[in-house]
């Protein structure tokens, strides 16, 4: 427990740097988490003109990693940052924005998303991803899809061009013909590290990485988005969908309080609704994000389930996990930027 306090109470610092003054180190200053921030409602007059978060999975990334691994991991969160600060400060849509973020995360194969997706126990891939926009919570989700280069993009179509929220499985596929989305074969997704990572999981070595991409954004309209992709869990079987397509689970957004990105073990931000349940307590109870998110892990996770990306209606961005690290990235329109994996020292 009290390790997990401290993750908390450290990773509450990097929330506050980042609402702060701009610090391009992402190096945090005073602890201010004993005193509770305003809730988005009385800070309406400061709102950020766009705001970004991304992230790329939150579990037990190796301290020891090389400097040229912890560096790819960074430019590539960082490299997602920049398209949607372009697309966003040019006045583009959240929704776009936080599209074309997770395709390029998709794209690379360090995440587990598109490719670089892991392997189920029959060792295929089947790829799972959300988006919601916040300004009329219209969503869109795809369950179990195999050939779809980018599911986040299909996710997209069912939420525009389909009277529907959620599509899996042979459906999905047929509905991504129809779309013309581009298709690969399964076995694009495919890369070595994640089939050791499977040969480790059927030997019944314990394999905790994760690797899931999400990004919540604010627009210069006002309007919160969120979306998530992901390949789920390795050597998960019989079909097997976690939070991230579910809505309200591991992808949320309302301009009425927040957009949210969740990841982590899925069935636990499943049962606990976990996006939602922040959500609510932000737009109900009026809690800032960041006691919101505290809550909800505190009352509701184990140690080690996961983490969530937020950003609230007034711009402010908000990181929380209660894992090793999470593999994440921020930028607003005052000039504040950083990247982070660990707790800030
Ligand atoms: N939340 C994802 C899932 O359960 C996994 C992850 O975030 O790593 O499918």
């Amino acid at each position: 427990m009290q390790s997990r306090l401290r993750t908390l109470m450290l990773c509450g610092v990097v929330v506050w740097a980042g609402c702060a003054a701009p610090n391009p180190e992402g190096v945090v200053g005073e602890e201010p988490a004993a005193k509770e921030r305003p809730a988005a409602d009385s800070a309406e007059e400061v709102r950020q003109d766009w705001a970004i978060v991304v992230h790329g999975g939150a579990g037990t990334p190796p301290r020891d990693m090389s400097d040229e691994r912890r560096q790819g991991y960074e430019q590539a969160l960082l490299g997602a940052v920049a398209a949607g600060e372009e697309h966003l400060a040019a006045g583009g849509t959240a929704v776009d924005a936080v599209e074309l973020m997770v395709v390029l995360l998709e794209d690379d194969e360090r995440f587990n998303a598109g490719k670089g997706a892991v392997f189920t126990h029959d060792a295929v891939h089947e790829l799972d991803a959300a988006v919601m926009d916040g300004s009329d919570r219209s969503c869109g989700a795809v369950a179990g899809v195999k050939t779809v280069r980018n599911p986040i993009r299909l996710a997209r179509l069912v939420m525009d061009r389909s009277p529907h929220v959620f599509l899996i499985g042979e459906g999905a596929e047929q509905f991504a013909t129809e779309m013309e989305v581009e298709r690969v074969e399964n076995s694009w997704f495919d890369t070595e590290g994640r089939r050791k990572s499977l040969e480790r999981a059927l030997a019944s070595e314990k394999e905790e990485k994760h690797g899931t991409v999400g990004a919540v954004a604010l627009d210069t309209h006002g309007n919160l988005a969120a979306a998530t992709s992901t390949g789920g869990l390795t050597n998960k079987r019989f079909g097997r969908v976690g939070d991230v397509p579910v809505i309200g689970a591991g992808t949320y957004a309302d301009n009425a309080c927040c957009g949210i990105s969740g990841t982590g073990k899925g069935e636990q931000f499943i049962r606990h609704t976990v996006a939602r349940s922040i959500a609510a307590r932000v737009q109900f109870e009026g809690l800032s994000i960041d006691e919101a998110a505290r809550r909800v892990f505190a009352e509701h996770l184990d140690d080690g389930d996961g983490g969530v990306i937020m950003i609230d209606r007034a711009g402010r961005i908000g990181m929380h996990y209660n894992t090793g690290g999470m593999y994440r990235a921020w930028a607003d329109a005052s000039g504040t930027r950083g990247v982070a994996i660990w707790e800030q020292e």
